[in-house]
């Protein structure tokens, strides 16, 4: 049954995601390595080879982006690009050594006052003194922002009302506590972390 009505845009955007990541995983019969002539199968003998270069130069950087900053991938995540996000795992996105932008808080009383992420908070300290790096946190340097890679990667809806701001993509550098230590803890988190673990599993599969 077609339940595609709201969503359909982001979709559509996924969906030509997709074609773009399948063309690019090998297994063409392309000579030569010129994948992007072929996925436009165009045969263009007609003299606009600037306008070629520049679709080209698009779909590299589409791809580049979608496997460098996670602001850029579709919502939702097409399950082909998942899977191969999953594969990759977090850490090409952690983008954890920054750099981080400052970000200036609003209002009177705190005016002039800027705060800025930093390389901690990446990991978790322990009760007993341990710090432990947390793989779901990912920073994308597009957006300036935090954001959780698991429950990005399962995210169904990107309406800031109805989802986490580790999906919408968070910048409160001033509240990262405890809204950190708030999503880590949260129903919705441990939900898509174990949904992530299992998926881990199932790419281990022979
Ligand atoms: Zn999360």
């Amino acid at each position: 049954m077609p339940e595609v009505s709201s969503q359909e845009a982001p979709y559509v955007k996924a969906q030509e995601l997709e074609k773009i990541i399948l063309s690019s995983s090998g297994e063409s019969d392309v000579d030569e390595g010129d994948t992007s002539r072929s996925l436009h199968q165009q045969d263009s003998d007609d003299d606009d080879d600037d306008d070629d270069d520049n679709d080209k130069e698009e779909e590299e950087t589409v791809r580049l982006s979608v496997y460098f900053d996670v602001a850029a991938w579709p919502v939702p995540v097409p399950d082909v690009l998942r899977v191969d996000l999953i594969k990759r795992g977090s850490e090409p996105f952690q983008n954890r050594d920054g750099p981080f932008s400052p970000v200036e808080r609003q209002g009177e009383k705190s005016k002039g006052k800027s705060r800025q992420l930093t390389t901690a908070w990446f990991y978790k300290a322990l009760p007993n003194g341990e710090k432990i790096l947390r793989t779901w946190m990912v920073y994308s340097p597009s957006k300036q922002s935090l954001f959780c890679f698991c429950c990005r990667l399962f995210a169904v809806d990107d309406k800031v009302t109805r989802t986490s701001s580790f999906v919408t993509g968070f910048q409160l550098w001033w509240k990262l506590n405890p809204k950190v230590s708030d999503h880590e803890a949260s129903e919705q988190h441990l939900t898509c972390l174990e949904k992530w673990n299992t998926r881990i599993e199932a790419t281990k599969m022979p």
